[in-house]
């Protein structure tokens, strides 16, 4: 891997750097014909943080920072280190040609190991280690470089000095908050979602529309007696019975208001600079958070303005976009990575996702397909048209896929609580076919 990567993800910090574990297996999902190579956009080396292990620090120390910048190499963030950021939010390393100034004065390796992984993660699994790619990076959702499955030495170079340390069982996902999921009984759903979403007989918005209404089905079943190759027969029968839904009804006004709480929790953007903020600072900017959050609830009048999505619209003319403009085929391929990569990189549940259960996180990530339909609308009514393209679809997803993999607050009991809340009347579903990523609303 080349160039500028700097993530920041709970999931990177569950790889520590101790023993060798050079022989275990590299799990990549299968993602056709994926591809990814740094193309030096410097958007992660703006947007997200880049948290630091001991042995990036002592490496950066080595290397002579501290007296060729002009500020601090890296900073306290939390009970962590991370690299610093200039005030316009770049990391200190990156130079005017967004090229990484560890990258070209020594050489890749030399750059933290969050910077060499991105835009994959990777987590210890008992049998090796899973690897997912995160959709926040452009040439990932063009799908431009290199194949990823080419890409299998280049992750093993990077993970075989770490610890592999195996999840106990102790740390396996929950079903359904009440009892813990076997490795066969996950094996079985991921294959089983796996058949679902890459059935080309069926309409791409019809498979997205029967995840939704699995994730709702299975939250409501009690499973108690119903475990191991039972588990496999009731998924056979319920993905059986899925198909098109003959009406589904319009999502309620509170449903559509807590949606779009959740796209400005997703596309809220707190610089690092206000996470090291004094109580003062903090304090002001939680009371702004609320006050914008409440704003979106209502979805009256302007929308407030969001990181990236510069511009003056109204919430009215967010909903009235209702059509995709272009051929829906690269949108469908997007998609079909995106939800592909999360459920077959196991990051939607357990360790891979704020240790959700299966089926709330299975919720949680058909509420981000919400997200994105309506970020993606949200996109096209700045930009004054009355449809929205590619372009705004692959930008909702970058923001939504970058808040899903650095912001605890999407692991927290309020966004259970919405999730829990909007299984409830169909609320999920109807939100899914209401801001249908494909642009048809059944
Ligand atoms: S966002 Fe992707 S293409 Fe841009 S600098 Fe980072 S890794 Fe490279």
């Amino acid at each position: 891997m080349s160039g500028n990567a700097l993530p920041s993800t709970p999931l990177d910090r569950t790889i520590g750097v101790m023993a060798t574990s050079q022989s275990l297996p590299i799990i990549m999902p299968d993602l056709g014909d994926q591809r990814w190579s740094c193309h030096s956009c410097g958007d992660c080396c703006r947007s997200l943080v880049g948290h630091l292990f001991d042995e990036d620090r002592i490496r950066l120390d080595e290397q002579g920072w501290r007296d060729r910048l002009d500020v601090a190499p890296y900073v306290r963030v939390g009970r962590g280190w991370a690299l610093n950021k200039r005030d316009d939010g770049a990391c200190v390393f990156l130079d005017a040609d967004n090229r990484c100034r560890i990258h070209s004065e020594f050489d890749e390796s030399a750059k933290p190991l969050a910077c060499r992984i991105f835009p994959f993660f990777v987590r210890a699994v008992p049998e090796g280690w899973q690897v997912s790619l995160r959709f926040d990076c452009p040439s990932v959702t063009s799908s431009k470089g290199r194949p990823i499955r080419q890409q299998r030495a280049g992750i093993r170079r990077i993970v075989r000095n770490l610890n592999h340390a195996t999840p106990k069982d102790s740390q396996a996902p929950m079903l359904a908050d009440r009892s813990r999921a076997t490795v066969e009984e996950l094996d079985l759903l991921w294959s089983r979602l796996r058949r679902w979403l890459d059935d080309s007989t069926i309409e791409p918005q019809t498979r997205w529309l029967g995840l939704a209404r699995l994730a709702h089905t299975l939250s409501e079943l009690k499973l108690t007696d119903v475990r191991g190759v039972r588990f496999g027969e009731l998924l056979d029968l319920l993905v059986g019975a899925l198909g098109s839904e003959d009406s589904i009804e319009a999502p309620t006004a509170l449903q559509q208001g807590m949606l779009r709480q959740l796209v400005f929790a997703h596309a809220e953007h707190v610089t690092m600079h206000e996470r090291r903020a004094g109580f003062l600072s903090k304090f002001k900017l939680r009371r702004r958070q609320l006050s914008t959050a409440g704003r979106f609830r209502r979805g009256r009048g302007p929308v407030p303005t969001l990181p990236g999505f510069e511009g003056d619209t109204t919430f009215r003319d967010v909903e009235a976009i209702a059509e995709l403009e272009s051929d829906r085929g690269p949108v469908a391929d997007l998609m079909q990575r995106y939800l592909t990569a999360r459920i077959e990189g196991q990051s939607i549940c357990g360790a891979g996702y704020y240790g959700w259960s299966v089926f709330g996180g299975l919720s949680a990530l058909c509420l981000a397909m919400a997200s994105i339909g309506w970020l993606a609308r949200l996109s096209a009514a700045l930009d004054k048209r009355d449809r929205f393209t590619f372009e705004d679809v692959a930008r909702a997803l970058r923001v939504v896929d970058r808040a899903a993999t650095r912001l605890p607050a999407l692991g927290s009991v309020a966004e259970r609580a919405r999730v829990t809340y909007l299984l409830r009347d169909d609320g999920i579903v109807r939100l899914v076919a209401h801001y249908s990523i494909l642009g048809a609303r059944p």
